[in-house]
């Protein structure tokens, strides 16, 4: 166990990795790198409103600042433009790093998640903090085993077209285990399975935001492939729930973050049919390459030592995702309203 004194004067007597959620407790310094983005802007949301000051670094790449726009004005927090690639100065008790290219249409040849992730170490290494990673469900590549279970060392492809994104949080991993052996910083890793809701992107081409744009707007579901490979979606407020849980407790991880529903995605566009239009079509268009052919994560490490398991199904979370679509497609009587 490493100590955090850093922490002193903010309620440290009762250390942040003891106090369970939801306990009153001072607020700690928090930075989420890739806090614009879908998922670090509604975790910043739950942090805020828990009474913790947060930093937010982003370079907009994905990220927009609308996605925090409403935090605007407030003492506890601050944007920061700014990419991770670069070193950055800050004095924090835990950094969130999402940072990251998170679709095949951007994270082609960037180098966000091994020399971003150095950086984000480097920092939590001189000031004491506690890391967290949001690494990915692709570190197991084209599963050879199923469900996936933490301790499977996956089938990545290390020079096909989805390496950079594949490999790259591989090396994020690794580097992250590095610095928790080497220079005795505190880690957690979350292997976050594929995961959807409010402020998504809406064009970047993922399967959940392209079939909820389509539908609304009247075009056909696009299946790549024939439809049967499946993912397992996990509603956005589940994830950020798993994320602070497994900030605050006491285990390293790896621990995967996903909801165990399996669909086809076949299946998620009669779901996205029965939501929002029975009459949208479906074309089929051929597949990218290397798309792994199934996932569907393994849970039982999450529950057993976080305590945490999704509690929002594909059928429930879908329509609140629907709403925030159909007003970012439409418009709220204002035009490009976001
Ligand atoms: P997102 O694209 O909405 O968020 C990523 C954010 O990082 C964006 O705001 C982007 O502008 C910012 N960013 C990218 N490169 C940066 C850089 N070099 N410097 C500073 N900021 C940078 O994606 P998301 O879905 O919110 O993903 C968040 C994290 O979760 C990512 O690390 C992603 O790999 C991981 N993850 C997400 C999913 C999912 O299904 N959403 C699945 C697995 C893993
Ligand atoms: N770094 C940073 N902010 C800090 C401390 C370090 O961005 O507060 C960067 C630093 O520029 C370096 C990386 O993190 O590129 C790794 O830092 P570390 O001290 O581990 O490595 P070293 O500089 O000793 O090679
Ligand atoms: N997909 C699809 N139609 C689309 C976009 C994606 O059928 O319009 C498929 C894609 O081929 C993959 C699955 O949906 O098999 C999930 O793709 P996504 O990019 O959302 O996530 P990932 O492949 O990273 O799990």
């Amino acid at each position: 166990k490493f100590s955090h004194p850093h922490r002193v004067g903010l309620g440290s007597s009762n250390p942040a990795g003891k106090i369970p959620l939801g306990l009153k407790r001072k607020g700690l310094r928090i930075v989420v790198t890739g806090g614009a983005g879908f998922v670090g802007s509604h975790l910043v949301d739950r942090l805020i409103a828990r009474g913790d000051s947060v930093i937010v670094v982003d370079n907009f790449f994905t990220g927009r600042k609308e996605n925090v726009m409403h935090h605007f004005g407030n003492p506890n927090f601050e944007l920061i433009r700014h990419d991770v690639v670069e070193p950055l100065l800050l004095e924090v008790d835990q950094i969130y790093h999402l940072a990251c290219p998170a679709s095949p249409v951007h994270y082609k040849f960037n180098p966000t998640n091994v020399v971003g992730t150095l950086n984000m170490l480097g920092l939590a290494k001189r000031v004491g903090a506690r890391f967290l990673l949001t690494s990915t469900s692709e570190v197991y590549g084209d599963p050879l085993q199923h469900p996936q279970k933490e301790t499977y060392w996956g089938n990545v492809n290390p020079i096909g077209v989805r390496s950079c994104y594949d490999e790259g949080k591989r090396t994020a991993e690794t580097l992250t285990m590095d610095y928790h052996r080497g220079a005795g910083v505190e880690v957690r890793i979350a292997r976050i399975f594929n995961t959807y809701g409010p402020r998504m992107c809406i064009d970047d081409g993922r399967v959940v935001s392209n079939f909820v744009a389509q539908a609304l707007r009247k075009e056909p579901l696009t299946v790549y492939g024939d439809g049967k490979q499946t993912r397992s979606f996990q509603y956005v407020s589940d994830l950020v729930e798993g994320l602070m849980r497994l900030m605050e407790g006491e285990h390293v991880g790896p621990f995967n973050l996903g909801n165990p529903g399996e669909f086809t995605m076949l299946e998620l566009a009669e779901v996205v049919q029965e939501t929002i239009d029975p009459n949208a079509k479906i074309e089929f268009r051929p597949n990218t390459e290397d798309d792994p052919h199934k996932r569907k994560p393994d849970i039982s490490r999450a529950k057993e030592q976080l305590g945490w398991e999704p509690k929002v199904s594909l059928r429930k979370g879908l329509p609140l995702m629907v709403s925030d679509f159909r007003q970012r497609i439409f418009g709220d009587h204002k035009e490009g309203s976001n």
